[in-house]
């Protein structure tokens, strides 16, 4: 009697608050192929392993998936393999001190990848990877995007694991902590019977990304994707590294029916599993793809393209300036639902409710996109955007030629060699207790060089390093910048580093550093003061330039595995204004 008394009570709580069903829509082929990415398996801190993960994908409907695994990159990716029918990829998530950058597409790489983010960016742009700045709206400061400056390949315009955090933070904002602790239970209670909707319900995307992102493409194409970020788990206890409080949920399946991408692929799949991945990273590359959250409506069938004097394209591609444009929408939107057609991060025109409409635009340059919604959900707030069902990519209406270099700077005018070219005077090889670091002077054809050769010790144990140090007593005050033609035995990224003596009312010890990149054959680099940042905790965000007494090149954990061994030849290093 009690039993059945507490069953209607659950009832009529399940019944106040269902989610509205997901809105089943006829099939009607748009050329694209579903598929999700941003997913971690057993590996890292995923629930389950690429078998079980792809055959959850396969009930979920989806055609491809893309693992992406916690690491450093140093791992060679599995090859692409069809599981359960569905295409397995296998890309990497490095974490860096600016956000969480996801790698695809790309061989292992021959050193650890850490650090600043736009290190990270650019060795994965090297490697000839594609890059993705993860949950960049994240509520977490250290998971959030910082390197917004730098040329990363994609943004993941909408997270899943991100966009319960910022629907719990903002309802705890806006409601307090309690209704958003009666939602959550709410929430917990629809799961079973409504999961995708459920989640789909409490997803938000952060204030500002539209912005932040339309900055980037006014710019310079930057593809936009949805991750689900899945690991089937539900970390309770806050940090995302620790599993001791956490709940299986929401499922992969679950997950994978709440968003997906859709790729427009430049032929068919053949079934060939390397070629087809090829095709489905060819088409993530160019952005030809747009995000679906099919907890919404499904299958969604979208379509949306720009022409002028100079032809017609597609989302993800570029249109030259020729004339008035023409916005082509076409899609299988349900009764209610709203289309809106962006001009960067500005509504243009007006809403339209049509499955097939045009808008013209101007002839000049602009970054299109497309996003169309659900009705708003009764008892909604009205401050509360619905998840958009389907978010585009952008057209770019503008002449070719890439993105603009980056402003030069003016050349050298005047510089002071701190290597002689004969003796290793001023310099000396620096070591913790356990690694191993020798310097002398190598000949050569014609001259001499500075060799560094260095043993990191092996194991667990944290500090190992080993620098290179130039002593300079009078400061760099004179100079903005260092010149380097260097080159090691294996590639590798080190840290150039300015030290503070304790004069000059500078804080001894402090030090600022650029990493670079140091390859087999000898290349000159320029390393800008002004581009330094602290290493940990500094009284000011430069050096005091006139204090600065030592130049180091450092080889640490960061970049360099325990036991790595090598040698670095520098045949020219010079201060310069
Ligand atoms: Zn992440
Ligand atoms: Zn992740």
């Amino acid at each position: 009697m009690l039993t059945a008394a507490l069953v209607a009570a659950v009832a009529v709580l399940i019944g106040v608050t269902l989610p509205p069903r997901r809105v089943p829509l006829a099939p009607q082929a748009d050329g694209t192929i579903p598929g999700a990415i941003h997913v971690h398996t057993n590996r890292s801190d995923g629930l389950s392993g690429p078998d079980e993960i792809a055959a959850a994908a396969a009930r979920a409907g989806l055609k491809f998936v893309v693992f992406t695994d916690h690491g450093d990159a140093t791992r060679r990716p599995d090859p692409p393999a069809y599981r359960s029918g569905v295409l397995a990829l296998d890309g990497v998530e490095i974490s860096t001190n600016g956000g969480h950058y996801i790698a695809l597409d790309m061989p292992p790489s021959p050193y650890p990848l850490a650090g600043e983010a736009r290190d990270v960016v650019e060795d994965v742009r090297r490697l000839g990877g594609f890059g993705i700045a993860a949950h960049p709206d994240s509520p977490k400061a250290q998971l959030r995007w910082g390197a917004w400056t730098a040329p990363f390949d994609g943004v993941e315009f909408l997270s899943l694991d991100t966009g319960w955090r910022l629907w719990a933070e903002q309802a705890a904002g806006s409601a307090g902590k309690w209704r958003a602790r009666r939602h959550l239970t709410a929430a917990l209670f629809d799961y079973p019977f409504r999961p995708a909707e459920t989640i789909a319900g409490l997803l938000r995307s952060g204030d500002g990304l539209r912005e932040q992102w339309a900055a980037v493409a006014a710019r310079r194409r930057v593809v936009a994707v949805a991750g689900v970020d899945a690991h089937a788990r539900l970390d309770l206890g806050g940090d995302p590294d620790d599993s001791r409080y956490a709940l299986p949920f929401p499922s992969y399946e679950s997950s994978f029916r709440v968003l997906s991408i859709r790729v427009r692929p430049d032929s068919p799949l053949s079934g060939d599993a390397a070629g087809d991945a090829a095709i489905v990273m060819r088409a993530i590359r160019a952005g030809h793809l747009y995000m679906a959250a099919d907890a919404v409506a499904t299958p969604p069938s979208f379509e949306f393209t720009a022409t002028n004097d100079l032809g017609t394209v597609y989302e993800g591609d570029q249109l030259g300036i020729g004339g008035p444009v023409t916005l082509r929408v076409r899609s299988n939107a349900p009764q209610g639902f709203t289309t809106i057609v962006w001009s960067g991060a500005s509504v243009l025109g007006a809403e339209h409710h049509e499955q097939d409409f045009s808008v013209q635009a101007p002839a000049e340059p602009a970054v299109y996109s497309v996003e169309i919604r659900a009705p708003a959900r009764r008892g909604a707030s009205s401050s509360e955007p619905p998840l958009p069902w389907i978010r585009s990519n952008a057209i770019y209406i503008r002449d070719p030629g890439g993105e603009p270099p980056p402003a030069a700077r003016a050349p050298a005018t005047a510089s002071e060699p701190i290597f002689d070219g004969r003796t290793t005077a001023g310099w000396r090889a620096e070591h913790d207790p356990t690694s191993l670091a020798a310097l002398e002077v190598a000949p050569t054809i014609g001259g001499a060089e500075l060799r560094f050769r260095y043993g990191l010790a092996g194991g667990a144990a944290p500090g190992r390093v080993v620098t290179l140090a130039f002593d300079t007593p009078r400061g760099t005050e004179s100079y903005d910048r260092l010149g380097l033609t260097l080159r090691a035995e294996h590639p590798m990224r080190i840290s150039l580093q300015l030290r503070m003596g304790d004069d000059q009312g500078a804080a001894s010890g402090e030090r600022w550093q650029r990493t670079l990149y140091v390859d087999t054959s000898h290349q000159e680099r320029t390393i800008y003061f002004d581009d330094l940042t602290p290493v940990g905790a500094t009284h000011t965000p430069l050096p005091v330039f006139a204090a600065v007494r030592s130049v180091l090149l450092v080889v640490d954990a960061t970049n360099s595995k325990p036991g790595d061994s090598g040698r670095i030849w520098i045949r020219r290093a010079e201060f310069q204004r």
